[in-house]
């Protein structure tokens, strides 16, 4: 049975332990025989509140429940600053943040000046304190959000949550934040920590995006408790190890489950459409440019943008990043396979490109070294190919010059 396979069990609160002001079926009976089994036991809740509430909810529901086993994304916020020693922190937040931040040993403040502004549950909220963050923001302050979550069910219908004022943010002043609440794996890793180590532990969730995923990214077998709908993909981060009805089937021997391997890439936001370009000159050299986003050197590569096609995509990225004007000759392949597709951006953005990428030939233009987007271009031969280069572009480059007679799925 699951209970036996776990030294520790991480519970998500709303939809596994209760739902609304009521225990889940069976849960106050399950939690009690963990206990009486020795396991471990941490509630990990996105409420951006202090311990003390959590705990006198669960008491309230006829749970015993310990502060330290009790994990907020506003304890996370707080341990998370701690360890950046972050300084003057401006919280746009209820008291129960507020406590959790003092309570980590942080100093608050009221407005600019600050070094970090802290977004979480803040029913009060103005245009006004929005204006004033995302200015703080620009200057320099760290941006942390507890949580992104855009909307929530309430008594009334689907209501709007902390992110949708993170998200008004992000447009003032356009930098994201350092998000802690899951499905991101700051409240994970801080459970994690808690732990004896090489303790087995689990998640039990009742939403695949959020509690399934920042499960998986965090290295730990996941749980889904309902009925919530999984997805296609065989390696997709949010689909769980195993599936409950209730906390009781954790001691049923009839409930299987599977042990998460993580892949050997991280979990992107979204997919994006790419093209790239093989130039080669008369003498055999391929041009390539070294990035200013990332000092790689890489074949001319870039997103498709709303309403192009891959071959003008390819044109106008070629002409941006080297001055040259090309035309398209072949499609040498298209590019997906996460484990070498999927891409981190300095500002943490991860994406999954799918990359269409062509051969081409020059039909004008004069080789710009610089712009915008690029350090340096030149035309180089294979052999003598310029260091640091992107990863995967070698590839690329072999699979042009290689005769195949039709374009390569990688
Ligand atoms: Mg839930």
């Amino acid at each position: 049975m699951i209970a036996d396979k776990y030294d520790a069990f991480f519970l998500d609160l709303d939809g596994v332990v209760y739902v609304g002001s009521s225990p889940t079926e069976g849960a106050v009976a399950a939690l009690e025989q963990l206990r009486s089994m020795g396991k471990d036991i941490r509630f990990l809740t996105n409420n951006p509140t202090d311990q003390e509430e959590i705990v006198a909810r669960l008491g309230s529901l006829g749970i015993e429940a310990a502060r330290s086993e009790v994990v907020t994304c506003g304890t996370a916020t707080a341990s998370v600053l701690a360890e950046q020693d972050a300084g003057l922190v401006w919280t746009l937040g209820h008291d129960g943040l507020r406590r959790a931040l003092s309570q980590g040993g942080l100093k608050l403040v009221e407005g600019r000046p600050c070094d970090a502004v802290v977004v979480g549950w803040d029913d009060s909220i103005t245009l006004s304190q929005i204006r004033e963050a995302a200015l703080a923001i620009r200057n320099g302050a760290t941006f942390v959000a507890t949580n992104e979550d855009k909307t929530y069910p309430g008594p009334e219908g689907i209501l709007s949550g902390v992110g949708v004022v993170v998200d008004a943010i992000i447009a003032g002043s356009g930098k994201r934040p350092i998000s802690i609440g899951k499905p991101c794996t700051a409240m994970f890793c801080q459970a994690i920590r808690s732990l004896t180590p090489g303790k087995r532990a689990v998640m039990i969730g009742d939403t695949p995006s959020v509690d399934v995923l920042g499960a998986h990214r965090a290295g730990l077998d996941a749980l889904l408790m309902g009925n919530a709908r999984t997805y296609p993909g065989a390696s997709d981060f949010r689909n769980p190890d195993g599936r409950i009805g209730s906390l009781m089937d954790l001691f049923d021997p009839s409930v299987e489950t599977r042990s998460w391997t993580s892949p050997d890439y991280r979990w992107p936001e979204s997919v994006e459409p790419g093209v790239a370009g093989v130039v080669l000159d008369g003498e055999g050299r391929v041009l390539l440019m070294k990035r200013s986003d990332n000092g790689l050197w890489g074949i001319p590569s870039g997103h498709v943008e709303p309403g192009e096609t891959v071959e003008s995509a390819v044109i106008r990225e070629i002409r941006e990043e080297t001055g040259l004007d090309v035309s398209v000759k072949e499609l040498v392949g298209l590019y997906s396979d996460p484990t070498s597709q999927v891409i981190t951006y300095p500002d943490g953005r991860v994406c999954h490109f799918v990359t269409s990428c062509f051969s081409c030939s020059v039909e004008g233009g004069q080789l710009s070294r610089s712009g915008p987007e690029t350090l340096d271009a030149g035309f180089f031969r294979p052999s003598e190919l310029p260091e640091p280069l992107m990863p995967m572009h070698p590839r690329w480059l072999f699979d042009a010059v290689a005769p195949s007679g039709r374009p390569f799925l990688r």
